[in-house]
């Protein structure tokens, strides 16, 4: 756990070298590729994990961190359990020798998914699983879905959610693979009442170290149906604050916003 309290108080480019570090101790293979992404272990035909080094808002200090375990949260800007508990978990992995997955590392998904935007690796990777989800138990989609992948995390109690747009996404049209995104254990994500529950970071570390779930995840590729997102699925939900219709558009992580709540929640919770 020391290891993830500091990684809390890293900057983006602090965290990239230190992820580099444990992953060239541990002798695996780093593509460097600042400031845009990471590749660590990067093969054909296993799956490949994400999660991105960026936060919402300034760094938390030392002083600014309150633990109540098994929450930690932080005093005046957002902890940043988005997305450190999805780097935690892979570092683990790495950490752990787990050569069984491909890592993915991303700059700037806050920003509008740069960094994956720029990913070039050339690879094929049996399926995309984000670990950039708040809660504790949904596996998030995006359109780019495909059945057996989802019920592998069914099985372990994680429920399908509607998501939006994040870096699986984004790599799934780019490597024409399906992507799922669970959750990681941090909750009011963007805001400064932000808070991680470690014990669902761990859970999700528990299950995807699960022998059963990375021989299922590597046995096929897992292609997605075309035209998967449905618009009149997309758009007949209702904004999480103002109960309004959604026209346009649903927000980043998936929480279901109407433009007009998003303008407001960006004013009053934003912190970058
Ligand atoms: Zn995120
Ligand atoms: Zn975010």
């Amino acid at each position: 756990m020391l290891d993830f309290v500091k990684i809390l108080m890293l900057t983006q480019e602090e965290l990239a070298t230190h992820v580099e570090g444990v992953a060239k101790e541990k002798g695996f293979n780093v593509i460097s590729k600042h400031p845009y992404y990471i590749g660590i272990n990067i093969k054909d035909n296993q799956p490949c994990l994400v999660a991105h080094l960026d936060k919402v808002g300034e760094i938390p200090k030392p002083d600014q961190v309150k633990f109540d375990y098994p929450l930690i949260r932080s005093k005046d800007t957002p902890i940043g359990g988005d997305d450190r508990c999805g780097v935690w978990i892979m570092l683990e992995l790495i950490r752990n020798c787990y050569y069984q997955y491909s890592y993915l590392f991303c700059f700037d998904e806050e920003k509008g998914c740069i960094g994956s935007s720029k990913v070039d690796v050339k690879f094929k990777p049996t399926c995309l699983i984000g670990l950039d989800r708040r809660g504790f138990n949904d596996c998030a989609l995006y359109g780019y879905d495909n059945d057996e992948l989802i019920s592998v995390f069914e099985t372990q109690g994680y429920k399908p959610t509607l998501g939006s747009i994040t870096d699986v996404a984004i790599l799934a049209e780019r490597y024409k693979i399906a992507c799922i995104n669970l959750s990681v254990g941090f909750f009011n994500e963007h805001t400064k009442d932000e808070f991680i529950n470690i014990n669902a970071m761990r859970n999700t570390l528990e299950i995807i170290s699960k022998p059963e779930i990375i021989s299922k995840l590597s046995m096929k590729e897992y292609k997605y149906k075309e035209f998967a997102l449905d618009d009149t699925f997309l758009y007949d939900i209702m904004c999480e604050y103002c109960g309004q219709k959604i026209a346009s558009r649903i927000d980043h992580h998936g929480l279901a916003i109407c433009e007009d709540c998003d303008l407001i929640i960006n004013d009053k919770y934003y912190t970058s």
